[in-house]
């Protein structure tokens, strides 16, 4: 469905990502791990649009998509729930969840899709006019991956949900990923959350300072002695 080949992404003079490459199956949820700074959330920016690559390929669904505007990368099925949510803290739940929807203009199934939303998440619906500032950190997460559903994507780009939050709340999360993952959605998982991501996840590559320097099954890498030292707390 993705394939990132060989990207190469820098910040200014800094080389971020030092050439790339991932591959993600329709139907799986995929996760990137690795220690802070390694540049797993330059991978997601740079899949949907926000940063260019100087070199390498990003095809999606047999189209390239690489250093394509952002607005067009979401039309194509790609959605992003960025580090920190960035919910629109002045609007309320249900504006939030309505401009998740703005390249769309089948409004009756857009309506459709805040119901089922509102069923998958009931927190959000019993604040639904509520401003999204004053939701605590869980619901803004539910928020964020609400929003990002709302454009229907194929493939979701998830970083850091766990973020912040208390341990039953990211267990609630990634419940409700894997969920959203089984009902038909790809997902491209960032975690710093080792453990739970290789719970969740078909596949798993590990970043360095920019590389990957591991891949595999997620059972696999989970099972895997530096990951386990590395990532996993022994
Ligand atoms: P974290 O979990 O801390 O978010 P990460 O693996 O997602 O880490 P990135 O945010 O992708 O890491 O950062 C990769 C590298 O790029 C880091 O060295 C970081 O300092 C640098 N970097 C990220 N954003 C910028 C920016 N806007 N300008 C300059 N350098 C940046």
């Amino acid at each position: 469905m993705l394939t990132v080949d060989n990207i190469n992404v820098y910040y200014g003079a800094i080389h971020a990502l030092k050439g790339i490459s991932v591959e993600v199956t329709e139907g799986e949820i995929v996760t990137l791990i690795g220690a802070n700074g390694a540049g797993k959330s330059t991978i997601l920016r740079t899949i949907s649009g926000l940063l260019k690559p100087k070199s390498g390929k990003i095809v999606f669904e047999g189209k390239e998509i690489g250093g394509m505007a952002a607005q067009n990368i979401v039309s194509l099925g790609i959605s992003q729930v960025p580090e920190g949510r960035r919910v629109f803290a002045n609007m309320s739940v249900m504006e939030n969840l309505e401009l998740g929807a703005y390249i769309r203009s089948d409004k009756k199934e857009i309506q459709q899709d805040l119901n089922k939303i509102f069923e998958r998440f009931p927190r959000l619906a019993e604040r639904r006019s509520q401003l999204a500032g004053t939701l605590s950190g869980g619901e803004q997460q539910m928020l964020a991956m609400g929003r990002a559903l709302m454009s229907r994507p194929r493939l979701l780009l998830l970083d850091e949900p766990s973020m912040g939050l208390a341990p039953l709340l990211v267990k609630e999360i990634f419940s409700i990923v894997q969920e959203i993952n089984s009902t038909g959605t790809t997902v491209l998982l960032v975690e710093q959350n080792a453990h739970m991501a290789l719970s969740i996840a078909h596949k798993a590559y590990v970043l360095e300072t920019g590389r990957i320097t591991l891949s595999g099954s997620a059972k696999e890498l989970a099972a895997s002695e530096d990951v386990r030292k590395a990532y996993l707390g022994g």
